[in-house]
């Protein structure tokens, strides 16, 4: 199917008639995923966005459940909503998340009924960025997978192809025309051209983390580092979570928000014993959480290779060089 870029601000304002729909947005330099009320205020001219789309599904902070009394009410999200536009990284991202949300331990209702309820329309990424290196994390840049339906831009048009089910529903509802076989091989020729130039080598990373725990490698990787979260919070797979109960009197909610592996306080307990101690130790364990750790439990990295930790850490650390450093280190279990 076949949609003309002038006609796109028109199919969103449809789409808003019966979803929330969220899109990038133009803010000064960056763009944001935001819920948009007209179809003009959505952007479509970025690289990526600064912050993934995540927060849509897992907010930054989140009222789980009130209470008054003996009266509860739990505060589950069942609206109907469509992501447009998304990067196939930041699709990939959600079935990892979806791994954490549900298995076979616990189910958690919050995220996952935001998920049964939403939407993906993905836009592939036709210029992937210097810091991009999806292809080495099992994605790519016209990589449909996780997708709904999925935009190419072919220049004053899209071409527009349903991936599930729910996707070729929706594209029904939008009474597209059907793309022509110039439309379709220009789609294919600037797939071709959409090159990751950067690579990673994972080949043996997990084998590498497995032995070394006490490496003296893990010494200098945190050393410039301020502590800052950014590359957790910008990390469309990063998932950790605190919870606070704000009380007064006999009212009061329960709420749940994002957290960082690269704070102090983090592990503190109440003993005042850390046992993450350092910027070492955190470092280590973010490192590991995505690399061995996420392996371990899901079979799958919990990285996709997006690149907002490399752009947004204000001290220019970048994952790929720990990795290649890691790779090139000796493998040791030794204390
Ligand atoms: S963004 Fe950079 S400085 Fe901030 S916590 Fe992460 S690695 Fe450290
Ligand atoms: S670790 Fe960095 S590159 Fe990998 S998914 Fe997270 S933000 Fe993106």
């Amino acid at each position: 199917m076949i949609i003309a870029k002038n006609a796109l601000p028109g199919l969103l304002d449809k789409l808003i008639a019966e979803y929330e729909v969220y899109a990038p947005v133009k803010e000064g330099t960056y763009s944001l995923y935001k819920q948009i009320c007209k179809g003009t205020e959505a952007y479509f001219g970025f690289l990526n966005s600064k912050i993934p789309p995540k927060g849509i599904l897992f907010p930054q902070s989140e009222k789980l459940f009130s209470y008054s009394g003996a009266q509860m009410e739990e505060c589950i999200d069942s609206k109907k909503k469509v992501v447009f536009g998304l990067r196939p990284c930041d699709a990939q991202s959600l079935l990892l998340l979806d791994s954490v949300f549900k298995n076979d331990k616990y189910e958690d209702p919050y995220y996952m009924n935001r998920r049964a309820n939403t939407l993906l329309v993905g836009m592939a990424c036709c210029y992937p960025a210097p810091t991009c290196f999806c292809t080495s994390m099992g994605g790519g840049p016209f990589d449909s997978k996780g997708l709904d339906v999925m935009l190419t831009d072919i220049g004053d048009e899209y071409l527009v192809e349903a991936v599930s089910e729910k996707g070729r529903e929706l594209m029904a509802k939008m009474a597209l025309s059907a793309a022509g076989d110039g439309q379709k091989a220009a789609a294919a020729k600037v797939r071709d051209a959409a090159v990751v130039t950067c690579e990673v080598k994972t080949d043996g990373l997990k084998n590498k983390l497995d032995a070394n725990f006490y490496d003296s490698i893990w010494e200098s990787f945190h050393e410039k580092c301020l502590g800052c979260g950014s590359c957790t919070y910008s990390c469309p797979t990063c998932h950790c979570f605190d919870i606070v109960d704000e009380a007064r009197d006999c009212n009061g909610c329960r709420v749940r928000n994002w957290d960082s592996c690269m704070f102090p306080l983090f592990t503190l307990h109440g003993s005042g014993h850390n046992p993450r101690t350092t910027g070492k130790e955190r470092m280590r364990q973010r490192v590991m959480h995505k690399f061995k750790y996420f392996v371990d439990n899901f079979n799958a990295t919990a990285c996709v290779g997006c690149g907002r930790c490399i752009k947004n850490c204000p001290v220019n650390l970048d994952i790929r060089e720990i990795l290649a450093d890691i790779q090139g280190s000796e493998a040791r279990s030794d204390k």
